[in-house]
């Protein structure tokens, strides 16, 4: 409960304050840092932005830099370096290029952090803002993911007040009544299924990248796009949800919800169920946790039930996603698992979206990595220990890679 408070919470007198908010964005240019972006353009006047980061994508940074005027724009990748700094001469705003580059933007004052940069990457940036003590809003899952216990450790020793932004983990942040953790029964995710969810086996044998990024529902970058393809992101969501949501591990479940109207649940003991509902708009948590603990208008469209008329949940099928329960086993295990699981998961994807291997061994590889975890070496005791561990398995992922590709 004390770990709820401190790392969900946080600290309301500070961000309660109604002054201009300085903002930093890791991963502007992405589509997370966009929705962000675009909430703040539209009240331009009540956010001060220090600083946007990239990685390559020069051309957007710059763009952003030049229409919302940042004190500093930085791209993780130093081969960019001179196109930014080009872009942006004259224009009074600083530049810098590389990752310790992008960690320092993120330790720069501020009161609120969005972490939106995708993947393990994230883990230094958001870290080096959870150390400061400031206001984070976390979309980064696989950093969570990757280093759960030690993440929240920074979080209590900072202070730092952790706002959840995937909308599952929102929408349970703002139904969940955190100081009484043991009225909870359970917390339930919901999934939209992903743009796989009525295929075969066989069809999904054949999925193409191009058929794994359109998501039935949801407009994301592609990796999350290609985790909901193949519930991996549900999975990564669960041992989220463990982590910040601390009922315990049983009492987390999924449901499949393709209308993804209802973002997620908490049950009580009392037999009350309370959702959180709205149209599948990553504005809505974003807004959420920019103006947290106001409320902020924004322009997604609004919830017409009359018009929707129908809203369905099935159970999730294990046996044609067996992700879920692969990322339940590395919740279950504990230790690196989680790590491993996260890190042959990046390793796989990316292999998958550049055709290198076919869409099922993804999942199948990152289980074989997983199967092994304990012989890659010890439980993470430190961040060392994580930043090797997760080297480790994408060594071991890249060779599985390497030996099955199509
Ligand atoms: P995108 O792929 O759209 O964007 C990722 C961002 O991270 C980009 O700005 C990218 O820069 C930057 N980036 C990538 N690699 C690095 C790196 N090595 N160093 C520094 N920056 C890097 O991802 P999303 O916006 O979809 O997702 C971001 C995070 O939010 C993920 O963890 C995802 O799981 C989570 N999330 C996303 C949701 C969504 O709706 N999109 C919903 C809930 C959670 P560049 O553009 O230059 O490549």
């Amino acid at each position: 409960m004390a770990l709820i408070a401190a790392a969900v919470h946080g600290g309301p007198a500070e961000a309660d304050s109604e002054g201009v908010k300085t903002v930093t964005i890791l991963g502007s240019t992405g589509s997370i840092g966009c929705s962000t972006l675009d909430l703040i353009g539209r009240e331009r006047s009540r956010f001060d932005l220090v600083a946007l980061t990239a990685h390559r994508n020069v051309k957007m940074l710059i763009e952003q830099a030049r229409e919302h005027r940042p004190h500093l724009a930085v791209v993780a990748d130093p081969a960019c370096y001179a196109e930014l700094k080009a872009g942006l001469s004259g224009t009074g705003i600083e530049t810098a290029a590389g990752p310790e580059a992008v960690a320092a933007a993120a330790a720069l004052p501020a009161d609120w952090v969005m972490a939106a940069i995708v993947g393990a990457a994230g883990l230094a940036p958001t870290l080096a803002a959870v150390k400061r003590g400031t206001c984070v809003a976390l979309a980064n899952k696989e950093c969570l993911v990757s280093a759960g216990p030690l993440f929240l450790d920074e979080v209590s020793r900072s202070g730092t007040t952790l706002l959840p932004v995937d909308s599952e983990h929102n929408a349970i942040f703002q139904v969940l009544d955190a100081n009484r953790l043991e009225s909870v029964e359970q917390i339930v995710l919901t999934a939209s299924g992903g743009p796989f969810r009525t295929w075969s086996l066989e069809e999904m044998a054949r999925a193409t990248p191009a058929q794994a990024v359109a998501h039935p529902r949801w407009d994301m970058g592609a990796k999350i796009s290609v985790d909901s393809a193949t519930l991996m992101n549900k999975g990564l969501e669960l041992i989220e949800a463990h982590y910040l949501f601390p009922v315990g591990e049983e009492r987390l479940d999924v449901v499949i919800h393709p209308e993804s109207i209802v973002h997620s649940m908490v049950a009580y003991i009392d037999g009350s169920v309370l959702a959180q509902l709205g149209m599948p708009d990553m504005r809505t948590p974003i807004a959420h946790a920019l103006a947290w603990p106001r409320r902020m208008s924004t322009p997604s469209a609004r919830l017409d039930l009359a018009q929707i008329g129908q809203l369905t949940f099935e159970a999730p099928d294990l046996k044609r996603f067996p992700a879920l329960a692969l990322a339940r086993e590395a919740l279950r295990i504990g230790g690196g698992a989680p790590t491993v699981l996260n890190a042959a998961n990046e390793v796989t994807v990316a292999a998958f979206l550049a055709g290198r291997i076919g869409f099922p061994d993804i999942v199948a590889i990152t289980d074989t990595v997983l199967e092994h975890a304990e012989a890659l070496g010890a439980p993470p005791a430190g961040l060392a220990d994580v930043y090797e561990l997760d080297r480790i398995a994408r060594i071991r992922a890249e060779e599985m890679v390497q030996r099955c590709g199509c």
